[in-house]
């Protein structure tokens, strides 16, 4: 190691300390997980403040995620020499908290929080009504997607008439885009989008602002830049430009947000842009096990697009990363709860736990155990994910209705699952009482729709008095071939609609519902899953409790024990990866690929990987990944 005394007080290496103390000039370091960035972008700032003596509102730090910048100041608060002053005056935050704040100061009024279109249910029902005058469709359509193809474009900064629409469906969310904007404009309304772009537009157009800034923030430090988009790039390289001293930290092999519009071409071209930059790479991984290292290398080492890094783990230890092989979900979670569980009675503390999932609906089983266990936990998003999905949704109703033929919210779900109009609901109350029926039996009543569809409510209507006498798993079959669901899985499926895939969604609901005899049961259960998901989402978040989330929140994390759930083929890698790889796109798999790279390189000590042989109720096969894993290449 090193000599010099500066070095030694922070407890950095070699090149860890050349981050740190090259304070002037682009600087950009680029490495492997676990390897110390995000410990170098901190020390850095340490150093800059303490020793260089640099003023703590002149440094804009920017992070990934709220957590990370929280973490961040943590972190900072705790080198000796850093004053109360600096904790206060140093910007720490993400890209939106910084730029919505720059947004407030200078256009205050056109930017109040209270104009803040937070939810995405906001942002759809805009989307809604826009598509309902469009008269783009009367039946469902994926609306979620579009609004996250709309955000795709917004940050590439391209406007709606800038926007080149490949196949119908980019044509119809085009339009939809251009409806979006005009009526957020006509309210006054903004997304979070919005706040990067206002920002960007800000700088653009007044150059002695931007000169303001220019001076304000003649330090800036970036974590994560692999994952920066076309917006936040072009904000960053405009205050940079005049000082150039931009530190930006990052590893190509965990961009994971390209559905988002991170592009890691930013972090491959750094020196393009700035052509004096140094370029550190940092070789020492001082986080995990040298097994989970050398698992995660093998793994990566896979994709063809990407830089090649040395890594050398730091602790010798061997134990080895541990597959296991449940039955299906629900033994998954089981093992899982039950494995935890007994290493906490041993000592172990909640906080060292994380579990990883591919995607949010995956946490359905292992949220319904830890909801039976005392276990204290924690999960970001919500865990009635699952059962608010869209074909799940309508596959309760429709056991729902045959208990309760009047259940209102269930009878909207169906009107949705049958392609008939939301309003036709008033038609069906007015029908009830009419008639003296049920709202359900009032459907055979409806007059205002088309023959086939009469037809078909004649057939349905009398079915659902069946449903109550089977079992939940039957009741859902029946529900899917006798009774219409199918068409409606087939019908929604096509819409550009990659990722929500009803017949998928449809598969794991029997899964959860294979537990419970009676119908009646298994609503009851839902109802119970939804009613705790709310009550723990209010709850603020206990500093000692095991972790649930997605691979992708778990980026810039650690933790001593990590499992990750459904390590097979169609799950991790995702089968719309799977799907692009058979058309000759590889695109997709490598950054699946990727994502099964941040998610072992999350473990300290312990790596448990699950592989479930059946999934959503079929055979399943054991992820790719693993096999790379295990081999050396
Ligand atoms: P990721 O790519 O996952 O974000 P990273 O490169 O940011 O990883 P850090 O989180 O900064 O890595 O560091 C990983 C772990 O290694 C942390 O616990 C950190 O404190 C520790 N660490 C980093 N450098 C050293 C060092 N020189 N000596 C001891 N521990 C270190
Ligand atoms: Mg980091």
């Amino acid at each position: 190691q090193t000599s010099s005394s500066e070095h030694k007080k922070y407890d950095v290496d070699d090149s860890q300390w050349e981050a740190i103390s090259t304070t002037e000039g682009p600087l950009l370091v680029l490495a492997g997980a676990g390897s110390g960035k995000t410990r170098v972008l901190t020390t850095r700032t340490a150093y800059m403040l303490t020793e260089k003596k640099i003023a703590s509102n002149r440094l804009l730090l920017v992070t990934f995620t709220t957590k990370a910048a929280k973490e961040m100041k943590k972190r900072m608060a705790s080198f000796s020499g850093i004053t109360e002053r600096d904790l206060q005056t140093l910007v720490v935050g993400t890209f939106h908290s910084i730029f919505y704040k720059m947004l407030m100061h200078h256009q205050g009024a056109l930017w109040q929080p209270n104009k803040l279109l937070k939810s995405d249910w906001q942002r759809e029902q805009i989307i809604k009504e826009a598509s309902r005058e469009l008269g783009i469709d009367e039946k469902e359509f994926a609306f979620d997607q579009a609004l996250s193809q709309i955000s795709y474009w917004k940050n590439h900064i391209l406007k709606p008439s800038k926007v080149r629409a490949e196949t119908d469906w980019d044509e119809k969310v085009k339009i939809l885009y251009e409806r979006y904007e005009q009526t957020k404009q006509a309210t006054q309304h903004f997304d979070f989008d919005d706040m990067l772009l206002g920002c960007y537009e800000l700088l653009i157009d007044n150059a002695s602002l931007l000169e303001k800034y220019q001076q304000r923030f003649s330090y800036i430090l970036v974590d994560e830049f692999q994952d920066i988009n076309k917006v936040q790039y072009e904000i960053i390289s405009l205050l940079a430009k005049k000082t150039q001293n931009l530190c930006v930290v990052g590893d190509d092999d965990q961009s994971i947000y390209s559905f988002r519009g991170s592009d890691p071409s930013y972090i491959l071209n750094f020196e393009t842009d700035f052509p004096k930059a140094k370029i550190v790479t940092l070789n020492c991984n001082y986080r995990s096990h040298h097994s989970i290292v050398s698992s995660a290398t093998n793994v990566i080492t896979n994709n063809k697009k990407r830089k090649t890094k040395k890594v050398v783990a730091m602790t010798e230890n061997m134990k080895r990363p541990l597959q296991f092989y449940p039955f299906d979900e629900e033994e998954e979670a089981t093992m899982i709860v039950t494995d935890i569980k007994e290493k906490i009675e041993n000592g172990a503390r909640p906080r060292d736990f994380v579990i990883l999932y591919r995607t949010n609906s995956s946490a359905r089983a292992i949220f319904e155990r830890l909801v039976a266990s005392s276990l204290p936990f924690y999960l970001e998003q919500d865990g009635e994910a699952f059962y608010r999905r869209r074909t799940v949704r309508k596959a309760l109703a429709y056991l729902k209705l045959s208990l309760y033929p009047d259940d209102q919210e269930a009878i909207k779900e169906l009107l949705g699952a049958m392609f008939i109009k939301q309003s036709s609901l008033r038609d069906l109350k007015a029908l009830s009482i009419l008639h003296d029926c049920s709202l359900l039996e009032a459907m055979t009543k409806l007059t205002d729709i088309q023959v086939f569809q009469q037809k078909k409510i004649k057939k349905m209507i009398p079915l659902f008095k069946q449903l109550r006498n089977f079992s939940a798993v039957e009741a859902l079959e029946w529900v899917e071939k006798e009774m219409g669901l199918s068409d409606y899985i087939k019908k929604n499926g096509n819409e550009g609609n990659v990722i929500d895939k009803g017949s998928d969604d449809l598969r794991d609901l029997k899964v959860a519902a294979a537990s419970h005899d009676r119908v009646s049961d298994f609503l009851i259960h839902v109802d119970h899953m939804i009613a705790k998901s709310k009550e723990l989402k209010g709850r603020p978040e206990n500093e000692d409790s095991i972790q649930l989330m997605t691979v992708h929140r778990a980026k810039g994390l650690e933790f001593k024990t990590v499992y990750i759930l459904s390590a097979v083929e169609g799950s991790l890698p995702h089968d719309y990866s799977l799907e692009a790889y058979r058309e000759g796109d590889l695109t997709p798999l490598e950054e699946e690929r990727r994502l099964m790279y941040v998610a072992v390189t999350r473990a300290m000590e312990n790596l448990y990987i699950s592989i479930p042989q059946k999934r959503r109720g079929k055979r399943a096969h054991p992820s790719r990944f693993i096999r790379e894993m295990n081999t050396m290449i």
